[in-house]
């Protein structure tokens, strides 16, 4: 297979178009056998229900070339079990799981060309997601639906080394304590790009959400779950029925625990604690995981002993360990990895 002409290693994350998508249409309620196709276009009525409504959930997943050339994608299951909990709180169709997984692999399969060599850092991102499509006008659901898959490929997160983010407590909420924090829905984006426009305006990487209901607790940032770890070595994750389960964060969870052994918490996490801890860091697909040297709270600083110039060292063996198991250069926990060839 000829890859395509790259620069690999100076890619951003941003869209690039690959050949194939892959497509399925659900209508007088049953979804179609779905197939791959070549246009990137999607025509649909003006009063379609994702356009008035915002009714749409999506997943996000990557496939990595291992260091002896298998092309692998990292617990699919996983996607498509959150892709069914996202659908059923927007009463949209679930999308068969394992339906989900071989749509994956055929679109990956489709675009194979685009699967960054491995070294190269670079990794091949890859977007299910679903809409109501048909027209809408007094609120309820869509009867009509479009799955899809689509991938591009992506550079890599750290390039040019990595450095830790500044972060600061946002104002603003992200998800009311019933509400929908726990589904990847895309409504939680729409409502996040204020807050994260204006932080970067003011020279922050992201914002850390609070608890809604009393403002003392941690819950996420707008696309990334925490992790701490506390100066005797415990790796601590913020416990809330409003943050998205991370697939990356329960990974690490896991990892932490099972393969390194350290001692794991999920619990609340009070902000009043967070100046205690050693190291921050978050994770989801995109980074694995970012560090954080700095959190600001509204002009007063906690700044982890960690620094301002790399990963804490408890981050660091997190972060080898997992990208090593994505990576094919450890073993990995069973049912992990996916070979798509
Ligand atoms: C997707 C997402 C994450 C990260 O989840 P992964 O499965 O690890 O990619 C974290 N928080 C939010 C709000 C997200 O949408």
């Amino acid at each position: 297979m000829e890859k395509k002409n790259i620069d690999w290693a100076n890619l951003d994350f941003g869209y690039i178009k690959t050949d194939k998508r892959y497509v399925s249409n659900f209508k007088d309620g049953a979804w179609d056998d779905g197939c791959l196709i070549e246009d990137d276009q999607i025509t649909i009525s003006e009063c379609a229900c994702v356009l008035q409504y915002a009714q749409t959930c999506f997943e996000g997943l990557k496939a990595y070339t291992t260091e002896d050339g298998r092309i692998v994608v990292f617990r699919p299951d996983l996607n498509a079990q959150r892709l069914e909990d996202s659908a059923k709180r927007l009463e949209m169709p679930v999308f068969p799981q394992e339906r989900f997984i071989d749509a994956v692999v055929k679109t990956v399969e489709a675009n194979e060309a685009y699967v960054p060599p491995y070294g190269s850092g670079a990794t091949l991102y890859i977007r299910p997601y679903m809409f109501g499509s048909n027209a809408v006008i007094g609120v309820k659901p869509a009867d009509e639906y479009q799955f899809r898959v689509f991938t591009t490929p992506v550079g890599p997160y750290f390039k040019g080394g990595v450095k830790p983010l500044t972060i600061r407590i946002s104002d603003y909420d992200r998800a009311a304590p019933h509400g929908t924090g726990h589904i990847k829905a895309g409504l939680n984006y729409a409502m996040s790009l204020y807050p994260i426009v204006d932080a970067h305006e003011k020279g922050f990487d992201e914002n850390m959400y609070l608890d809604p209901a009393t403002r003392t607790k941690v819950e996420e940032t707008g696309g990334a779950n925490f992790l701490f770890v506390t100066k005797d070595g415990t790796i601590v994750t913020p416990k809330s029925n409003s943050i998205l389960p991370s697939i990356t964060r329960r990974s690490l969870m896991y990892v932490a625990k099972e393969v390194l052994g350290y001692k794991t918490e999920e619990r609340e996490v009070y902000f009043d604690e967070v100046k205690d801890f050693a190291e921050c860091g978050l994770c989801g697909t995109a980074a694995v995981i970012s560090p954080v040297g700095k959190i600001n709270d509204h002009g007063k600083e906690i700044c982890f002993p960690s620094g301002m110039n790399e990963m804490g060292p408890v981050t660091k063996k997190l972060y080898d360990t997992l990208t090593g198991i994505q990576m094919g250069r450890l073993e990995a926990p069973e049912g992990w990895i996916k070979v798509i060839k």
